[in-house]
């Protein structure tokens, strides 16, 4: 095969396969370069393994809760089974990506790709260059590691799937969605597990009451919060690995995870010799149309630092076929993003939060505190919390933030009414469904508090 294409994609993940195929479905002679896995984070190391580890670790809930329902459950849990189902899993889910990239006539290039001007990209391994009259850069992200003495002993979310063992003890770094379902993820499968985190409550940029509800939840669960604190140094301590603390505190644990943010990937990829630049944040700067400082070069996903997300990245890779390759001009609205922490308990949010929405208008705010109905015969007094942020007196629904079973499930759902502006009336003409913990949403009667000109009344 001659090296001239139309298109040039960087990175088999999200973003990248969906452009790949959808260019190809419109007749674009298309190659597809990866330097790893095809599927990319989410497939092989981000949302899928994770939600995996998330139902693994949710059995132990169940276990707890399941004495009261007349259950004697006497369970052992097997780390190597289950990273091995995993494998299998994502193995499958690779296969899957090839032969959907493979159908349309992608060209699979298994290398690392160099962009060494507006319309060429060179291959690291294989030696040789490829002419494209595109280039799309969708090389998503990796985890930044703090530059601090032994942070090689530390670990990242890519390593913590695959470990040889479950360890005792896990200290994990940061505050992020991340940190915080690895927690439960380790805290649920019986690992002795502390967060430490440098600000003074996780999920900064969440609304409020999910974060102390969740914090509360993860208390719950034997899992330890250090604040305003960071990890200084690493060092070994026979099977374990010893961290100093920024207030001196040391202590040994059996893993050490840093899941201390993400930064993009557009370091040695030549990205200057295309004069392509980008953004304060050290990320690819690109217009609505995902086009780059660089006419002939595109980015989609993670490296353009929007919204790091699976379906975020994937719409971005369509819009940009369906604009570059079928002359249907289209650009992402990244306004109404459903968001999900799959933590224990979990999260679901849409729209904006409460000082968010109040720095717009006068709102209505409607809030459900309830135990689970799961957890009612039991002792546990963990709440469920559902709250929705409307313009007041029955205007537009503003925001929606559930904590609870089923949050994500739930938020998913109340994406399609509030993408089509729906109000608190519409909420409320919808019939009940009963006994779920959703009905709360179209059932509640007067606002449990407002803001009125930006002040909670
Ligand atoms: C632990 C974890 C959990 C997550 N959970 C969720 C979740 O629940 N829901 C959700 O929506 N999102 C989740 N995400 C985020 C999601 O995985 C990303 O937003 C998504 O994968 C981004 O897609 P992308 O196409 O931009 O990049 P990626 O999927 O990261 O793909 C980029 C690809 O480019 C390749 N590459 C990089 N440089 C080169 C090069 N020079 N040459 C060749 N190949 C190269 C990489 O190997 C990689 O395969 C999670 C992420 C992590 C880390």
């Amino acid at each position: 095969m001659s090296d001239g294409y139309d298109l040039v994609v960087i990175g088999a993940g999200s973003g990248g396969v969906r452009a790949a195929r959808m260019a190809a479905t419109y007749g674009a002679r298309v190659a597809i370069i990866e330097e790893f896995r095809v599927g990319g984070t989410c497939v092989i190391r981000g949302c899928v393994p994770k939600k995996l580890y998330v139902y693994a670790a949710r059995f132990s809930e169940m276990f707890d809760v399941a004495e009261s329902f007349g259950w004697q459950v006497d369970a052992k849990f097997d780390w190597p089974t289950l990273v091995a189902n995993k494998d299998k899993e994502i193995t499958r889910l690779e296969q899957a990506y090839v032969a959907n990239l493979e159908k349309p006539g992608v060209e699979i290039i298994r290398d690392r790709a160099v962009v060494t001007g507006p319309n060429s990209v060179h291959l690291v391994n294989g030696k040789r260059d490829l002419q494209a009259k595109t280039i799309l850069i969708a090389t998503g992200a990796h985890p930044s590691i703090p530059h601090i003495l032994g942070a090689e002993l530390g670990i990242s979310s890519n390593e913590a799937f695959d470990l040889p063992k479950l360890p005792h003890s896990i200290l994990i770094e940061g505050g992020g969605y991340i940190a915080v379902e690895f927690a439960t993820i380790f805290a649920g499968l019986g690992v002795d597990t502390t967060i430490i985190y440098r600000g003074d409550c996780i999920l900064r940029g969440f609304d409020d009451d999910m974060r102390r509800g969740l914090e509360a939840g993860l208390q719950d669960r034997g899992i330890k919060l250090i604040y305003q604190t960071t990890i200084k140094s690493l060092a070994k301590a026979g099977d374990n690995i010893s961290a100093t603390f920024s207030d001196g505190v040391v202590a040994p644990y059996g893993a050490v995870m840093f899941a201390t943010g993400r930064a993009p990937n557009v370091r040695h990829l030549g990205l200057e010799t295309a004069g392509v630049k980008l953004t304060p944040m050290g990320a690819i700067a690109v217009d609505g149309y995902s086009q780059s400082s660089c006419p002939s070069i595109y980015a989609v996903g993670d490296v353009t630092g929007r919204a790091a997300l699976t379906p975020v990245a994937i719409r971005e890779g369509w819009y940009f076929a369906e604009t570059v390759f079928n002359n249907n001009p289209m650009m992402v609205d990244h306004s109404l993003i459903p968001t999900a922490v799959f933590s224990d308990p979990e999260i679901g949010v849409i729209g904006l939060t409460e000082p968010e929405a109040a720095t717009h208008g006068d709102i209505d705010v409607y809030v459900a505190r309830f135990r689970p109905m799961m957890n009612t015969l039991s002792t546990k007094t963990e709440r469920t919390i559902l709250k929705l942020i409307v313009g007041a007196n029955g205007g537009k629904v503003l925001g929606v933030h559930i904590l609870g079973p089923g949050a994500a499930e739930m938020i998913q759902l109340v994406a399609i009414p509030m993408g089509m502006g729906a109000s608190k009336a519409d909420f409320d003409r919808a019939m009940a469904l009963h006994p779920t913990a959703a009905e709360e949403l179209v059932t509640f009667k007067a606002p449990t508090y407002t803001y009125r000109n930006g002040a909670k009344v």
